[in-house]
């Protein structure tokens, strides 16, 4: 059993000396177990949350302890009566290729799930996020002006395409002209910007002429700053992620812009919740299911993958995620089915 643990915590940017690869005995299911063999792991911006051992809505991952991710494993033993050898779940198993579960929350795929990889992204977690993120606290409405970045990663892309899909005009915010090509000729947005554009904050501007309505917050930073400024009265954020902050040791220099921020909340009559899906929103799991799988059936949503091969190339492409070397939802194929 191949696993990557936490080898220490980073100070900024992770490094690939904070994780360890290590090889241990693989586990024995006891009665009323099951044992999991991982064919896909899910690497994810919250991970990096993880690492740190600050107070959060989760604990912190320990020093020398396996790192935590969704998995969709296969089951290789089973003790448990609900599970047969060969039954595709979806489970929390961890940076590695073997563990075993009492079947807490496990979830079935079934015996033979045509997209195994897909209950990690547009049916899973980050599918579920833009979901909810966008119709419960975005509340959009036909005509409206919807801004997200992170525009072609599975939040994003899929915020994005439900915002078409209500009516809605939708401005990506992206890392580079081919991303920002996607978002617009493969995901339908009306137009996709490139934050690294000198010109950012204008090209933002003028492609928002109405202004905003439903800013989908997923990165801050700069980011944030540009839309600001743009938010129309009664405007709506869901404040969903700031990736551009992860790797932040303290507050960003600069003016304290506080009372910019809550004068603009006051003057404008402005909504911003933050929200974390499963523990906000979990109960309402099989209602997204049901919708989104009649969406990509039909086509009207589409769906981009980045897998990477191989448990050893996990901590690299883990560090890539933050920096936006991922295209699409960045799942590791950890071994065949
Ligand atoms: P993505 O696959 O989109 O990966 C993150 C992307 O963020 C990168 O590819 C990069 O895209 C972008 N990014 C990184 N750094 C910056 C920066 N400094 N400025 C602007 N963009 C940056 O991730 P997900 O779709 O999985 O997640 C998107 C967000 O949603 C994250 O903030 C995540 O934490 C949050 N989230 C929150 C949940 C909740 O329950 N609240 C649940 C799931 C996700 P690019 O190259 O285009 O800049």
């Amino acid at each position: 059993n191949r696993r990557i643990v936490l080898a220490s915590r980073p100070q900024g940017e992770p490094t690939i000396e904070n994780f360890r690869l290590e090889t241990v005995s693989k586990p024995t299911p006891q009665a009323g177990e099951v044992l999991l063999r991982a064919v896909y792991l899910s690497l994810d911006p919250y991970m990096r949350g993880r690492m740190n051992d600050a107070k959060s809505y989760a604990e912190p991952v320990a020093i020398d302890e396996v790192m935590v991710g969704a998995t969709v494993s296969q089951v290789e033993a089973s003790q448990h009566p609900d599970y047969q050898v060969g039954d595709w779940v979806l489970a929390f198993g961890g940076w590695q290729d073997y563990c075993v579960s009492n079947g807490e929350g496990l979830m079935h795929l079934g015996a033979n799930p045509s997209m195994p990889s897909y209950a990690l992204g547009i049916m899973g977690m980050p599918g579920f996020t833009a979901y909810m993120g966008l119709l419960d606290i975005g509340a959009p409405k036909a005509g409206e002006t919807i801004v997200v970045a992170a525009a072609t990663g599975p939040v994003g892309a899929t915020v994005g395409q439900i915002g078409k899909l209500k009516g809605c005009k939708v401005v990506g915010v992206a890392g580079g002209a081919e991303k920002c090509r996607h978002a617009v000729e493969v995901l339908g947005f009306d137009a996709c910007i490139d934050h690294k554009a000198a010109d950012f904050a204008e090209q933002l501007a003028a492609h928002c002429d109405k202004g905003i309505d439903v800013y989908f917050e997923n990165v801050g930073g700069k980011v944030f700053d540009a839309v600001l400024p743009l938010l129309n009265t009664g405007a709506r954020v869901p404040v969903c992620g700031m990736i551009s902050q992860y790797n932040a040791t303290s507050l960003p220099a600069g003016p304290d812009r506080l009372s910019l921020l809550i004068g603009t909340l006051l003057v404008k009559r402005i909504k911003m919740q933050g929200f974390i899906i499963f523990d906000d929103y979990g109960h309402r799991y099989p209602e997204f299911a049901n919708e989104m799988s009649k969406w990509l059936a039909n086509g009207e949503i589409q769906y981009r993958e980045h897998v990477v091969d191989g448990l050893e190339n996990t901590t690299q492409a883990f560090i890539g995620l933050l920096k936006g070397e991922n295209f699409g939802k960045l799942v590791i194929k950890l071994n065949e089915p």
